[in-house]
């Protein structure tokens, strides 16, 4: 008998010559969602879709093909119950929320735009005055261009499989952001991104954030007549009308109107339309502006060679024109449900072409939204329900009133923006006047408005954590630097919009259910209604490759893909 075995476990563990048997089976293991060539698969395509609800799944459903949407639910794994954790629910904090793996408290992106107490003015959240536009000679003066993610105060997770993957010499992954939009191109692909590129007269553009001219094949995609083919093509249903079970007439008083339009109803003369609706930029808010995503898609995986060797890449795809879509005819519109349609065509164009130029096997896809939204109020508040729509006017006026008479100043609130009051530092200072006796007195007020809901105050938000509920929402998307000193929640249903169409930003369901699907080597067959969260998806992604946690990441792997 050697000496070796005759030392008890704990004095081997000690010296460095025994591990526990299920440590050995964790290291010898390959990471679950590695190829059966046990390596990581060639290409992740991340995408998202904006404004999404999660019941547009099943009441969708009979317009989907097997080879967009369905394929998730045939070969992958789909999280029925996934959930954002914060408000607000917008665009920017959504996307930069999925990519990093927590919430806008710690990665700081707490809207699509906010109030600076620097500045004093409106920040957008990637613009970046330190950057060039990219691609932009000639066309749309103005900072279209000028953007990068500055603001984004936390690695994604795309940031840290870049680093993970990046072989000692040699060839790195690339990682790749496109949209119609800025912010979806750029938050999803991260800071370490090799490029991201978003539309802006009918153009895909850049910044120097990522280079100083857009490669040949962006150039050659833009003087393609690809924008110019779908606009021509018009915007008809693509099945007969009788089918469009999900929805509504065509002609309801909740959709909008296009501007030099009669009616929200089809066909829709696009080249007609195109004066005064952003001339080429109408494509963002019709089914082709997924369309040609996903052109520009397949035209970026040829040129830059994504997913072409061992070396794994990056594809962040956020179709934005369901946004734009829901914004002007509502959850519950034909044209809402022929976008559905239509974008189910997209990606089953998109995973059948990675089939082939990839491999069957050999690519991984999960599917999101960046927020939900709500069943256009007016249509509700008919059909009884306790919802209406909110003009915030008259409580800010109440509550600058009391506080100028109550404090004997006009100034001491400085700013109102996304549902908070912003108090007046210098003011508060210079008077001596305690800040968190005049937000308790703010709150007071606005509270006795019968559409809000709660009112939160910064020493609220400071000294207690909320573990669930709207409340809880509220805090995790309140950051302690940014954010506002007085935050009101309004209640459920209630929005700030137009009489048509609809919005979303709340804490509630509505705007938090949205699906979670995905699919590639590793990934079981399968369903769960336990509830996810959004920031649980960069986590669940690590884990699935083997690849660090981002670094804010407060999310956790979803056990149902690895129990
Ligand atoms: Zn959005």
């Amino acid at each position: 008998m050697s000496t070796k075995f005759a030392l008890p476990p704990f004095l081997l563990l000690l010296l460095g010559l025994w591990t526990p048997p299920s440590l050995n089976a964790v290291l010898a293991q390959q990471p679950l969602g590695f190829t059966t060539e046990n390596q990581p698969p060639k290409l992740v395509v991340a995408i998202t879709v904006d404004q999404m609800r999660a019941d547009y799944l099943t009441r969708y459903a009979k317009g989907f093909g097997d080879g967009g949407f369905k394929r998730f639910f045939n070969e992958g794994f789909a999280g029925l119950d996934h959930h954002f954790s914060y408000a607000p629910t917008y665009t920017g904090p959504g996307h930069a929320s999925i990519a990093t793996g927590t919430t806008p408290a710690v990665h700081g992106i707490i809207g699509n735009n906010w109030f600076s107490r620097e500045t004093g003015s409106k920040v957008y959240c990637v613009e970046d005055t330190a950057v060039q536009p990219v691609g932009m000679a000639g066309i749309d003066p103005g900072t279209a261009g000028q953007m990068s993610p500055g603001k984004l105060h936390a690695s994604t997770w795309a940031d840290e499989f870049k680093l993970h993957f990046s072989q000692r010499e040699g060839a790195q992954p690339k990682v790749m952001g496109a949209s119609m939009k800025d912010r979806g191109a750029i938050l999803p692909a991260g800071h370490a991104a090799d490029a991201a590129y978003w539309v802006s007269s009918g153009q895909f553009i850049s910044s120097t954030h990522y280079m100083e001219s857009l490669p040949k094949w962006v150039r050659q995609f833009n003087k393609s007549n690809n924008l110019e083919k779908l606009l021509a093509e018009g915007w008809s249903l693509r099945d007969a009308p009788e089918s469009y079970a999900g929805s509504m007439a065509d002609n309801t008083p909740y959709e909008g109107v296009w501007r030099g339009g009669e009616r929200p109803t089809f066909p829709y003369d696009l080249l007609a339309l195109e004066e005064g609706n952003g001339g080429q930029d109408i494509i963002k808010g019709t089914p082709h502006g997924n369309t040609l995503l996903v052109d520009f898609a397949l035209a970026a995986i040829d040129a830059e060679e994504l997913g072409s060797d061992d070396v794994p890449d990056v594809l962040a795809l956020s179709f934005s024109s369901t946004d734009y879509v829901g914004h002007k005819f509502g959850a519950h519109a034909m044209e809402t449900e022929d976008t559905y349609r239509r974008l189910d065509d997209q990606l089953s164009r998109l995973f059948d072409r990675l089939d082939t130029q990839i491999g069957t096997g050999q690519w991984t896809a999960f599917l999101t939204a960046d927020h939900g939204a709500v069943t256009v109020p007016g249509l509700e508040k008919n059909r009884g329900l306790p919802v209406d729509y909110w003009n915030p006017e008259p409580m800010k006026a109440a509550v600058y009133a009391a506080v100028a008479a109550r404090f004997g100043r006009s100034d001491i609130i400085r700013e109102y923006d996304n549902d908070q009051f912003f108090l007046n530092r210098a003011v508060l200072r210079q008077e001596g006047i305690d800040a968190d006796e005049v937000a308790r007195f703010v709150a007071a007020t606005a509270a006795e408005f019968p559409e809000v809901q709660k009112v939160m105050t910064a020493a609220d938000l400071r000294g207690s954590t909320y573990l669930e509920g709207a409340e809880a929402n509220i805090q995790r998307g309140w950051h302690s630097l940014y954010s506002g000193d007085v935050i009101v929640m309004l209640k459920p249903g209630y929005l700030e919009y137009s009489r048509t169409g609809t919005s979303h930003g709340s804490p509630y369901a509505y705007d938090t259910h949205v699906p979670f699907l995905i699919m590639g080597p590793g990934v079981p067959q399968g369903v769960t209604y336990t509830r996810t969260e959004i920031r649980d998806i960069a986590p669940t992604l690590s884990a699935l490759l083997g690849f660090p946690r981002p670094s804010g990441c407060t999310g956790k792997p979803m056990p149902a893909l690895f129990d």
